[in-house]
């Protein structure tokens, strides 16, 4: 078990609980992809890691995964940070490394980010642990984000799976006096006593599935024994069962003071659902509420835990709403509160304040190029990418026309080119380039697609506070031309406000190409350079 013996307190951010309850269970690497609400994990890491720690942004969330499944491997605590998105590019590894004999511990804290603050969706990351048929912990503040990380590397190590930490935007982002014990040193590092048990051959992988089956009953046991779901009966419920998990229990619990009873509550903090610990609850009341962020897991998790049908009610009931995130005044709702008396601004009306790229930035001038290239087109798509220059989307631009996941813009540019829209332009960022726009760029290589790719390089990952591109000096162009791009449609043009009008000519040159061309927009966004004049006046 952890060491509980506190020695320090400091205020921190729930990200930087998490890097700090890594850093302190002995970790020896962690790896991340920057995306909001995770990125200050490993800004966390990085600013604190002793000599010997590895701390690496990386190409994706793939790599990322598979670089601390490579520590693992060899006997180490390795930990993995990404947005709830980003699961699902590491999916392939993340699922399979439930089935190897995990060496040391290796953890994934994952944010997700209900409401959509910035984001694309509102995925519930339990639902990936589930599927994976591995432990969850969710925090329900800073201080439980630093003891159940710390705490997950032992439970991985105990049973040789992976373990997910489950977080939430306000939770990575609230601030808290956060008590910890003394760090632990790293472990020595042992290579995998059988290598059977980390090649999933079809002969293996089933031995090793089956084992994880076997698993899931000491998985639950350990879940109800855990102390992270604590059960408090009341002789004053009248009838009401209260099961909150993760931030839930903080909206219940601001709520329960005008409620007049106390109905009987059960807290999740770790998963596999406790279902003996919610049949006891049931036992008791004639209702069960449940309070949970995101998608509705626990409350569908009853109706396989409770032999009989209870009055369930909860997100998928219509209880609390299915979409956005929880607030004190929902959750007060569905207690059947009273809505609270709302402070009135009077007439004051607040001016509407659209998110817009910084003043200057170099993706203006690059989209002011794209529409000139695109006049005199009777029909045209410019597909897009996940970036800053998203907001090309917005006026005063209106440039682009898709923003769907990380890499999607070649590949679905490829798809409009081949079902025969032209001309076809796909805008991507040099660090979405590098993250997943690289193998899209292959097929349309492969078929010498009729379309064009823009590359913005701005040499940073802008949107999530200027990390630095995984390859931080443009290297971009020998990449390029290393897939085969055709050396005489593969240019690298600086883009000024001065030259708009090269670029826009370049471009349209190349839309009337009847075949691949990449065009590299090279400039440094103006709040990294920002930052780099101020570091270099301070060395
Ligand atoms: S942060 Fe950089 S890339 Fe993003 S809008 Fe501002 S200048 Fe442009």
């Amino acid at each position: 078990m952890t060491d509980t013996s506190r020695t320090t307190s400091r205020i921190l951010l729930g990200d930087e609980a998490v890097a700090l309850g890594a850093l302190h269970a002995g970790i020896v690497a962690a790896y991340s992809y920057p995306g909001t609400p995770s990125t200050e994990i490993m800004e966390a890491i990085q600013a604190a890691a002793p000599e010997g720690v590895a701390a690496h942004w990386t190409a994706n969330e793939k790599t990322a995964y598979e670089a601390a499944l490579g520590a693992s491997m060899v006997g180490r605590r390795a930990l993995v940070s990404m947005k709830h998105v980003g699961l699902n590019v590491a999916a392939d590894p993340f699922v399979n490394s439930a089935l190897v004999e995990i060496g040391g511990g290796l953890v994934v804290a994952v944010a997700d980010d209900p409401g959509m603050h910035s984001s694309q969706n509102e995925q519930d990351s339990r639902f990936l642990a589930d599927f994976a048929r591995i432990v969850c912990l969710e925090p329900a503040s800073p201080q439980e984000a630093y003891e159940m990380t710390r705490e997950a590397f032992e439970v991985s190590e105990r049973f040789h799976i992976p373990v997910l930490i489950r977080l939430v935007t306000r939770i990575c982002h609230s601030r808290e006096l956060v008590e910890t014990a003394p760090p632990i040193e790293p472990r020595a590092t042992a290579k995998p006593a059988s290598a059977a048990d980390w090649t999933l051959l079809p002969g293996n992988a089933r031995r090793l599935w089956r084992r994880l089956l076997d698993a899931q009953g000491d998985l639950a046991d350990w879940s109800e024994g855990s102390g992270h779901s604590t059960l408090r009966l009341s002789d004053d419920d009248r009838g009401l069962g209260v099961i909150t998990a993760g931030i839930g229990r903080n909206h219940y619990l601001e709520n329960l003071p005008d409620l007049g009873y106390i109905p009987s509550h059960l807290h999740i903090g770790a998963y596999p659902v406790p279902a003996w610990t919610i049949r006891r609850l049931a036992e008791r009341v004639e209702r069960i509420l449940v309070i949970e962020e995101g998608y509705p897991f626990v409350e569908r998790s009853l109706a396989g835990v409770l032999p009989i049908r209870w009055e369930v009610d909860g997100k998928a009931s219509g209880a609390l709403p299915a979409d956005g995130e929880l607030t004190p005044d929902s959750v007060r709702a569905a207690l059947g509160l009273p809505a609270r008396p709302r402070v009135r601004l009077g007439d004051m009306e607040l001016p509407a304040r659209p998110p817009q790229l910084c003043k200057g930035c170099p993706h203006g001038d690059s989209y002011a190029a794209v529409l000139a290239a695109l006049e005199g087109f009777d029909t045209s798509v410019v597909t897009a990418d996940i970036g800053c220059y998203t907001l090309g989307a917005l006026p005063p631009y209106r440039a682009i026309e898709s923003c769907v996941c990380m890499g999607a813009s070649i590949g679905m540019a490829k798809g409009a080119s081949d079902a025969g829209l032209r001309p076809a332009l796909a805008v991507i960022g040099d660090s979405t380039f590098l993250h997943s726009g690289i193998t899209p760029l292959i097929d349309a290589v492969a078929h010498d697609t009729n379309m064009t790719v823009l590359v913005l390089d701005n040499a940073t990952v802008g949107m999530t506070g200027q990390q630095p591109t995984v390859l931080p000096e443009s290297r971009l162009e020998p990449l390029i031309a290393g897939l085969g791009v055709d050396p005489e449609h593969l240019h690298v043009i600086e883009i000024t406000p001065r030259r708009v009008d090269d670029l826009a000519g370049l471009l349209r040159r190349e839309l009337d190409h009847p075949g691949l061309s990449v065009v590299v927009a090279v400039r440094e966004c103006i709040e990294s350079a920002k930052d780099r004049r101020r570091r270099e006046r301070e060395s």
